[in-house]
């Protein structure tokens, strides 16, 4: 994904050859370059830090593609062992101008989303507040967002965009997984499909804000209900961290259908991940923030 998993760095190794010499020697005697110490002459000259294949520059000799991207390093195809680092560079969709981004989002193939809400929104007839039960507002207007998607060097357009909820993203996930989506701070736009993070996958912190998935294991509540805050572990690899977990109120948790027997649930969530003792963890998430994914749509992720 793009903003995910860019590789910060190459290691440059005049004559180094992945399939004649020692890896070690590499990771020893190589520079570290970045996309903008890179020049020229470096060119098939410089290695993944993680799996040591070949990468090359794209563009090779300027800064920005014809898309307005930075320049970022590639794998070259020629090796392919596994590399966390390898991932599909997921396309931004850009517009030519402002009222073809504007056609867009009329036409439902573009959101721009402002934030996600944090609380449930109060009923604005209090006599009758049953009337969110049947059905909640997931979606409203926010403001006029500037949202660099313009095709001309990633040129900012004046775009309406939404407030919405993960929960409004999972109604019709199979059609909103195809729809991009312009996530706050994000500087393009994504498909849904490109912009969901498997947890497993995670490596450590991530301050970016991002939307993730992830299988129940179990679930708890840790103190009384329902202001305490339900524990909610998915399956995730034992690594240099043990665990991952969800910490959401009790209440809320309970409201998108999280609870003691919730096991084998997918749930989606947009948050920062933070270290929670050995493990990680995405916390302090509002109503808007976390939803279940309806069982009929869960083939779509996995
Ligand atoms: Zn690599």
């Amino acid at each position: 994904m793009e903003d995910n998993n860019q590789i910060k760095f190459a290691l440059y190794l005049d004559n180094w050859d992945f399939e004649r010499d020692d890896k070690k020697t590499l990771k020893n005697d190589a520079v570290e370059v970045t996309t903008t110490e890179y020049t020229p002459d470096m060119k098939d000259h410089i290695f993944c830090p993680e799996c040591s294949v070949n990468l090359f520059r794209s563009p090779e000799e300027t800064d920005y593609d014809s898309n307005g991207r930075k320049a970022f390093f590639a794998h070259s195809r020629k090796y392919q062992p596994y590399c966390s680092l390898r991932v599909k560079r997921a396309k931004g969709k850009r517009y030519d101008s402002e009222e073809l981004a504007k056609k867009a989002i009329d036409d439902e193939e573009l959101i721009v989303v402002k934030g996600f809400m944090k609380d449930k929104p109060i009923p604005l007839n209090n006599d009758n507040p049953r009337e969110y039960q049947a059905g909640p507002v997931e979606d409203k207007d926010g403001d006029l967002a500037d949202v660099p998607i313009g095709r001309h060097n990633g040129e900012s357009f004046s775009l309406p965009s939404r407030i919405t909820t993960v929960r409004g993203l999972c109604r019709n996930f199979n059609k909103n997984i195809y729809k991009y989506f312009h996530l706050p701070g994000r500087k393009n736009a994504i498909q849904l499909k490109d912009l969901l993070v498997d947890v497993r996958s995670v490596k450590g912190v991530d301050d970016e804000p991002k939307l993730y998935y992830a299988k129940v294991s179990s679930s708890w509540n840790c103190g009384s209900t329902p202001q305490n805050i339900r524990q909610t572990m998915f399956d995730f690899p034992r690594g240099e961290y043990v665990d991952f977990c969800l910490k959401a109120r009790d209440g809320v948790s309970v409201e998108h259908g999280i609870d003691d027997h919730s096991n084998g649930k997918i749930v989606i969530m947009f948050g920062i991940v933070t270290e929670s003792g050995i493990g990680l963890s995405i916390e302090n998430v509002g109503w808007g923030e976390f939803a279940v994914l309806p069982a009929k749509y869960v083939e779509l992720l996995y």
